[in-house]
């Protein structure tokens, strides 16, 4: 069997998710769209169960698996819904839905639905990307609450830059959705993983924690008390040396500085380790740092093991995990630990 895996701790989702909860106060949605940012949404969702207030995924079919899968917290649309077809389904199975641009007024004023919707509304408070301007909001709620067919309205917004602690943007934000929202009544949501760690003030009813849970911390270089849920790994599969001045891997770009001796791993971009990372990213090797060298191929990478001559054939390499922060590779790959994450594939994922 191919050793390349991803071992997903589902007591660090937990901790995670309540160390979240606590920081925040008041309820919180644990976001598992995106297949839960890559480590498998029916595990983690079912993992969560027990502690979860509910769950925030993008659209209908991620929430219909959760469903299948037996999972009856409340489960929140973030994109809400695209087509009127798509309400009974949300009334069906009891799904709560975002609105968040005059399209889907449109579509719950034509639908059907018996029982009422209940809707979380969204302004766009300076992010510019989804939701109703200031000026739009007021009669986006009206709108909602003269069609008889919501139930309760909660209001929230979404932060472009709380993942930056010494940044206006989240202050001016704050302050456009407290002064849009200041007469309308229901629950407040606002803070995403960024927020809840580090901006306070954004702390209302229900809070938003996505990247966090995973353990990937929003604002790197702050100690927080998450622990990572993902180690993407695999094993040293075979051991050659190679002169001083060899080239090595595809493009011959990295020649060995010194007689090396190398070790390939079965695991490549086409799992989801970045082929853009380069030389001298570090990998750890039997709990042991080394680094990366030479191209990543689409199966294979290679590793330098020279100076660990202990380490050889079937020593497990970690390649993200508790010995190098997924962040610490997205940085290396100039993205970020979200794209990481949720492009993970084709290894076999255990859960533990
Ligand atoms: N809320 C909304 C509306 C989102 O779109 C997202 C993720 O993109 C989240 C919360 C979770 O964000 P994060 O993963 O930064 O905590």
């Amino acid at each position: 069997m191919r050793p390349a895996r991803a071992l997903i701790d589902l007591d660090a989702l937990r901790h995670n998710y309540n160390l979240a909860r606590g920081r925040h106060g008041g309820r919180a949605l644990a976001v598992v769209k995106a297949n839960a940012y890559g480590h498998g949404a029916v595990q983690c969702a079912r993992a969560l169960a027990a502690d979860a207030d509910g769950f925030a995924v993008a659209f209908l079919e991620e929430a219909l698996e959760l469903r299948a899968a037996g999972i009856d917290q409340p489960i929140l649309l973030l994109e809400g819904v695209f087509a009127a077809a798509e309400l009974d389904e949300v009334v069906r199975h009891d799904l709560w839905i975002v609105v968040h641009h005059a399209e889907q007024l449109r579509i719950i004023d034509h639908a059907r639905p018996a029982l009422p919707l209940e809707v979380w509304l969204k302004m766009n408070s300076g992010m510019n990307r989804a939701g109703f301007l200031s000026h739009e909001l007021r009669p986006a709620w009206q709108r909602l609450k003269d069609s008889g067919k919501v139930g309760g309205i909660t209001l929230m917004t979404h932060f472009a830059r709380a993942d930056e602690p010494h940044v206006l943007a989240t202050t001016e934000q704050l302050a456009a959705f407290d002064t849009a929202t200041r007469d309308l009544p229901g629950p407040r949501s606002l803070a995403n993983s960024g927020a809840i760690l580090g901006w306070p003030a954004t702390h209302r009813d229900w809070s938003r924690p996505g990247i966090l849970l995973y353990g990937a911390d929003p604002m790197p270089h702050e100690p927080n008390g998450l622990r990572p849920v993902m180690t993407l790994e695999s094993t040293v599969i075979a051991v050659r040396e190679i002169p001083a001045g060899a080239p090595l891997g595809y493009g011959g770009h990295f020649h060995a500085e010194r007689a090396t001796r190398v070790g390939l791993v079965a695991l490549g971009y086409a799992d989801g380790y970045p082929r853009s990372v380069p030389n001298g990213t570090p990998v750890a090797v039997d709990g042991l740092r080394t680094r990366l060298i030479g191209c990543v191929s689409m199966d294979l990478l290679t590793i330098d093991l020279t100076d660990l001559p202990a380490v050889g054939l079937g020593s497990r390499v970690e390649l993200w995990g508790a010995n190098i922060p997924v962040n610490r590779i997205a940085q290396a790959a100039k993205t970020i630990s979200y794209e990481l994450l949720c492009n993970v594939k084709r290894v076999r994922f255990e859960y533990s």
